[in-house]
């Protein structure tokens, strides 16, 4: 028996998923897209599976979630349909109660937050309910592992009875549309979806041209008659009848009773005090992930664990049975060096997901994403968009894992690919490397950069919300905020390792093997026409520098067209710092500080501050390093997508970089060429890509949420 969970966001689909599988459960991606997938089995009854779909408002064809969760519904069709509503926002969430009966599978509603009416001193006649709706219905508490009759119910639930209460003329044509249909099933919700001309499910279920025309002219016909088009119709008619339906449920409504989590609201959602307790809660986060505790973890495998545990002992063990030299440096620098890279991140990931499981868990994340939302918006990205980025100033690897946290797909793509731009701590040696070197140490570097990659996530977010795949009005903003609570250990907990798993499991390849493969590129090369192993100081005959030679020339117009900076370059993949390493290397220092002040003159002398800066921002801005490329294809669960966002910020780097570097020469040293030309072209493409007006799409917002 399959049984789909469906729900509004923050409905706590979620909550009652782990609640009834318990740990019989698998976490993935629908099938080429971010958007979570979960199925599991019920704890008490192995044969019987639960799926928890995306959380959405509507079943209309406005958001990946909501394609998903209907394409689910009608292509495997489940035996029954758990819908769960906000049982402290029934009004809204019965909206959707309405389309999901509409497909006729047999459905029981789960009316959640039975704690928070009982709080608020609320009671619902649920017998008058059922028989208004003409469901089944079951008052429970997800959270409080209160399911009451849920399950004895969906065993025998039945298909929701037909009240088709619409006005006659609508009815009638939805009848018109039903009885031509050849899908036997869903029939008066494809009749529907055809009346309003929707297209995902005309091209799905191959709708008869004969009948779309004829679709099209009953809907025109009532358009006319109701002065409003079809699905406004529909969609009004609909809350009508909720609004009757809820009127006369509530025992004891006392509206005028404020709980404890009204009461916290009022101060954590003031216009006043909101964004400085979001940045005190934000703060502490940081602090406790990115400075102290994770950082001191992840310092801790790094530097003790790999660097003086296992390093040291796999190479004794190595000298101890005679290991040929190469194959102790593959071993070490390659194998064990790679998996230090992807394990190294692992105590971080897991500090950081387990306060933002708290976060989500007690119910603040809904309000950091309400406070957040309406400035960040503006250019394309959530409100819960924030937290990544700011995780993104210590680590580019958790902040993209934290994207996890954003529900709406478009949303949390956009904020994979942008928040690396972002310095995290690896990039500052980098800083302080051409701060030191090119710009007397000025005080100013430092925080440019900052700038140039807030900068970026602007330009980036306007820049692709006009384009195709982020294209689409903004999803509508209708979050409940659930009602606070002390968040339960072993959700939390949960959280934090589902979480922290998939990053070994699935970043860890892609980090593993480009170890390996940098590994290879700089500790073999051709020394006077032989090939062998190098030792440390001879890079420059390195299969590496080979590579950086031939391709040095595209970074002429940026100023540093050199095999140098294009195999420094290339080694910041495998962690920005080793760039500065790199360098050391090249200039002949194989142990050199952190951020290489013993070479600071040397390299001095093949830059100029501009070409200098543009080095600078090409780096920070280009392709993250491999373990965060490998959380990207993580998040992205896709190829193609992760190539787009790696591709994407090359060009968006080099875009940069070479405007740095042409105007920077234009305006200091008065020095005009054909790149200049170029630079200017790439400058006003950019302006146009700015303030273009993205082309009209079909794409609307159901009416009661605009
Ligand atoms: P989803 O978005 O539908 O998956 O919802 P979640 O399961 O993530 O729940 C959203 C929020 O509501 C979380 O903070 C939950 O802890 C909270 N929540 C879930 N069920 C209940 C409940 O029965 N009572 C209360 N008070 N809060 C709940
Ligand atoms: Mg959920």
């Amino acid at each position: 028996m399959k049984i789909a969970l469906v729900g509004n966001p923050n409905s706590g689909k979620t909550t009652l998923f782990n609640a009834l599988t318990g740990s019989n459960q698998y976490v993935g991606n629908w099938p080429g897209v971010t958007v979570e997938k979960k199925s599991g089995k019920y704890k008490n009854d192995k044969k019987i599976e639960i799926i928890d779909l995306p959380g959405v408002y509507s079943l209309s064809p406005y958001s990946l979630e909501e394609v998903i969760a209907r394409n689910y519904i009608i292509d495997e069709r489940p035996d029954a349909i758990i819908n769960i509503v906000d049982g402290t926002n029934l009004e809204r969430n019965l909206y959707l109660s309405e389309q999901v009966k509409d497909l006729g599978v047999p459905m029981v509603i789960a009316i959640n937050m039975a704690d928070s009416l009982r709080a608020r001193g609320e009671e619902i006649d649920l017998k008058k309910l059922e028989k208004n709706l003409g469901v089944k219905c079951s008052l429970i508490s997800a959270v409080k592992n209160e399911l009451g009759d849920l399950m004895e119910l969906i065993k025998k639930a039945e298909r929701p009875q037909e009240l088709n209460y619409l006005d006659a003329d609508i009815e009638e044509a939805i009848a018109k549309i039903e009885v031509q249909l050849s899908n036997d099933t869903f029939k008066r919700f494809i009749a529907i979806k055809v009346l309003e001309n929707d297209p995902k499910i005309i091209e799905k279920e191959k709708i008869d041209p004969k009948v779309i025309t004829q679709a099209k002219e009953l809907s025109l016909a009532l358009a006319k008659k109701y002065d409003d088009d079809i699905e406004s119709i529909i969609t009004s008619k609909r809350y009508e009848y909720i609004t009757k339906v809820t009127g006369n449920i509530y025992i004891s409504k006392s509206s005028t009773k404020e709980s404890i989590s009204d009461k916290i609201d009022k101060i954590v959602t003031n216009r006043i005090l909101a964004l400085p307790i979001f940045v005190a809660v934000m703060t502490l986060v940081y602090y406790i992930s990115v400075t102290t505790v994770g950082t001191m973890a992840t310092d801790w495998v790094n530097d003790v664990l790999f660097g003086e545990i296992i390093s040291p002992a796999v190479e004794s063990f190595l000298v101890s049975i005679n290991c040929v030299p190469w194959l102790q440096s593959l071993i070490l620098d390659g194998v064990v060096a790679g998996l230090g890279a992807i394990l190294g991140f692992v105590p971080q990931i897991l500090v950081l997901f387990f306060l933002l499981a708290i976060l989500e868990e007690c119910g603040y994340m809904a309000r950091i994403a309400f406070i957040m939302d309406r400035i960040f918006r503006k250019f394309g990205l959530s409100g819960k968009s924030f937290i990544p980025m700011l995780i993104g100033t210590g680590c580019g690897v958790p902040a993209i894992m934290a994207s996890r946290t954003i529900e709406n797909e478009r949303d949390r793509r956009m904020t994979i690919m942008t928040t690396t731009f972002i310095p995290c701590s690896a990039k500052l040696p980098i800083i302080a490397m051409i701060a030191g070197a090119l710009f007397n140490e000025a005080w100013w570097v430092a925080p440019s950069a900052y700038f140039l990659g807030v900068v970026a996530i602007i330009v980036s977010g306007i820049i692709l919300k006009k384009t195709k795949p982020f294209l689409g009005e903004v999803a509508p903003f209708v979050m409940e905020l659930p009602a606070y609570h002390i968040p339960k250990a072993t959700a939390v907990l949960r959280s934090m390792w589902e979480r922290g798993w998939s990053f070994i499991k699935k970043a860890g390849t892609i980090i593993f093997l480009s170890t390996v493969l940098i590994w290879l590129l700089t500790n073999f090369g051709f020394v006077d026409g032989q090939f062998r192993m190098l030792d440390t100081l001879e890079i420059e005959y390195s299969l590496a520098a080979i590579i950086g030679r031939a391709i040095s020339f595209i970074f002429i117009p940026l100023g540093f067209g050199n095999w140098q900076a294009t195999v420094a370059t290339l080694m910041g993949l495998v962690a920005k710092e080793n760039l500065v390493v790199t360098y050391g290397i090249i200039y002949g220092i194989a142990e050199a500080s952190e951020e290489g002040s013993e070479f600071w003159g040397t390299l001095a002398t093949s830059f100029t501050p501009v070409s200098g800066y543009a080095l600078l921002a090409f780096n920070l801005l280009c392709a993250p390093c491999f373990a965060a490329i490998g959380a990207i294809k993580r998040e992205m669960n896709n190829a193609k997508w992760t190539l787009a966002a790696v591709g994407y910020q090359c060009l968006f780097a080099y875009a940069v970089a070479l405007m740095i570097n042409q105007f920077g020469n234009l305006f200091i040293y008065g020095s005009f060429d054909f790149f200049t030309i170029v630079a200017v072209i790439v400058l006003l493409m950019m302006v146009y890509l700015l303030v273009r007006k993205p082309k009209a799409h079909s794409l609307k917002v159901v009416g009661a949420y605009e």
